[in-house]
């Protein structure tokens, strides 16, 4: 890393000037925070990785106000579009206080629950997102520049949510390499919980292994479509594709009184968190299953087996606006297989958490499966992330997730 100019976290004033290529400051007047590699022109000053950068069009007028990374193909992130605001801990402690006020605006301040309370760019804080999950907070930083004011974040967390402990969760390998970041998953203030935590979920209860499971414990965005989900449940027989920790099953099985449920995953770490949250429900109709989604999608259609409903929530099949081909045929694939699967009047369940996938395309992917499999598709529900992971307008990217619920004749 960098070595970092140590007044720049503390004045929150600009250390340099970057300027844009002329014709590329449009995004930025309308406040996307992110300022690729290839929209520079040049740099005046020499900033450290993490500075504060002002950005300016090529004739030299400011445009916004934000931290550079050398590291990143995300050259600055902007955080401001008024060259009075000055990026310091004020300015850090407002926003992550503004964040924390919205959630109890949306009635989810319940200290039982498992909650985003940041959520990166939807809460004007580009590399950020914080998880709630009972008393204990998990942190996941996906910027060098948020990183090097890890303590200024912390501080603000502690004075704001009173936590008895801070945990910091690695971002995805990918981005992390991406962005130069060095972090290692540690308890940053306060205890680790020293086992699993139970949270509280639309009258279920779900165990998270804050220090070990997938992102940071739980699939939290998925929460109010667990339960819409399950609306559809009753008397049905329901397979739960790539079932993590059981959320969906547990859901259709309990809130939706399933006849049974069969839920399967590759790992058998989650397989075992499923079991255990089925157990925790008394969901005894429940089957876990440790294979291979798609050996065991054509496994099932093999054996002729046939469900009232299926629930697809694959991990992202597309890491890139490149492999976005490949993942929509993935998802056609399965979703293929899963529509061969459903009764006449089941009911699909189906998720893509790929950013790079578009609404549409993902729609349009439906479509073909419809036209493939001769099985006319409904849509009933089109729906996203719960409201506790606000997108931007400004930053459309943040919008990654879809679920559809629709019933197949
Ligand atoms: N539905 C879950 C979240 C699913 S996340 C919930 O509501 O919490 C995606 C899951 O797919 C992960 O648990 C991951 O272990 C699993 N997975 C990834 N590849 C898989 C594969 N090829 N077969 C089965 N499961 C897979």
């Amino acid at each position: 890393m960098t070595t970092h100019s140590p007044t720049a976290p503390v004045t929150g004033l600009p250390m340099a000037t970057v300027v844009l290529k002329p014709k590329r400051a449009r995004p930025f007047f309308g406040r996307h925070p992110w300022v690729l590699d290839s929209a520079v022109l040049k740099v005046d000053g020499q900033p450290a990785d993490g500075d504060v950068v002002d950005l300016a069009t090529h004739d030299g007028n400011f445009v916004a106000r934000g931290l550079w990374n050398s590291q990143s193909r995300l050259r600055v992130r902007l955080y401001a579009f008024n060259a009075s605001i000055k990026l310091d801990a004020d300015l850090w402690r407002g926003r992550i206080a503004a964040a924390v006020a919205l959630r109890t605006v949306l009635g989810l301040d319940d200290r039982t629950a498992a909650v985003r309370l940041i959520n990166s760019e939807g809460d004007d804080l580009s590399g950020l997102i914080v998880d709630r999950y009972g008393d204990y907070l998990a942190v996941q930083v996906t910027a060098l520049a948020m990183a090097e004011r890890l303590d200024t974040i912390c501080d603000a967390l502690e004075s704001t949510v009173t936590p008895k402990g801070i945990l910091l969760r690695g971002a995805e390998r990918g981005l992390a390499k991406l962005e130069g970041l060095a972090l290692v998953d540690r308890v940053v203030r306060g205890s680790a919980p020293s086992g699993p935590i139970f949270v509280h979920e639309h009258g279920l209860k779900f165990g998270v292994d804050l220090a070990e499971g997938q992102k940071t414990g739980y699939y939290i965005d998925q929460r109010d479509n667990r339960q819409a989900a399950a609306r559809y449940a009753q008397g049905r027989r329901v397979l739960d594709m790539f079932c993590y920790s059981g959320g969906f099953a547990v859901a259709c099985a309990v809130s939706g009184a399933a006849r049974s449920v069969l839920a399967v995953d590759s790992s058998a770490k989650a397989a075992a968190l499923a079991r255990a949250n089925a157990d925790l429900n008394g969901a005894a109709n429940v089957t876990v299953d440790t294979i291979d989604a798609f050996e065991k999608l054509d496994a099932l259609a093999a054996a002729g087996e046939r469900f009232g409903m299926v629930i697809l929530d694959p991990p992202k099949f597309a890491r890139s606006r490149s492999s976005v081909d490949d993942a929509l045929r993935a998802y056609h694939r399965i979703n293929r297989v899963a529509v061969g699967l459903l009764e006449p009047g089941g009911i699909l369940v189906t998720c893509s958490c790929s950013g790079s996938v578009s609404r549409e395309d993902f729609l349009q992917m439906l479509s073909g499966v419809a036209q493939r499999s001769g099985r006319p598709i409904q849509l009933l529900e089109c729906r996203g992330a719960a409201a506790d992971h606000p997108v931007s307008a400004s930053c459309l990217e943040g919008e990654y997730l879809k679920c559809v619920i629709a019933r197949v004749a």
